[in-house]
């Protein structure tokens, strides 16, 4: 067996198949699982860090962190402190938070 026929497993789902005749109402039975090409795909996830900007009030030491408020940039955080400020007696700050995410590919 060489490496090309490990990648290439039989899809668990349909056994190989790539048909399912519990769901040969669906989408003709289709197996959704391999698309109906019977192939099992490796599916690789990967660990990714991005941040984000929201502002701060230091006065009342409210975080404005709901997702609409959130920005992606500090420039662009910056950007709304200007529109938050005349609502504001003290000056407006930035804080940067980091959050985790995943990436899923399909390699195979
Ligand atoms: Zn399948």
């Amino acid at each position: 067996m060489t490496n090309t026929d490990k990648k290439h497993l039989p899809c668990p789902k349909c056994c190989g198949t790539g048909n399912l005749w519990e769901f040969s109402h669906v989408k003709g039975g289709e197996c959704f699982s391999c698309n109906g090409t019977g192939i099992k795909h490796r599916v690789t996830r990967q660990k990714k860090q991005s941040h984000y900007w929201l502002v701060l009030d230091p006065e009342r030491n409210r975080l404005y962190d709901e997702t609409y408020l959130r920005r992606d940039t500090e420039a662009d955080a910056l950007e709304l402190a200007k529109e938050m400020q005349p609502m504001h007696l003290q000056p407006l700050q930035l804080v940067e938070k980091t959050y985790t995410y995943y990436e899923t590919k399909r390699v195979i």
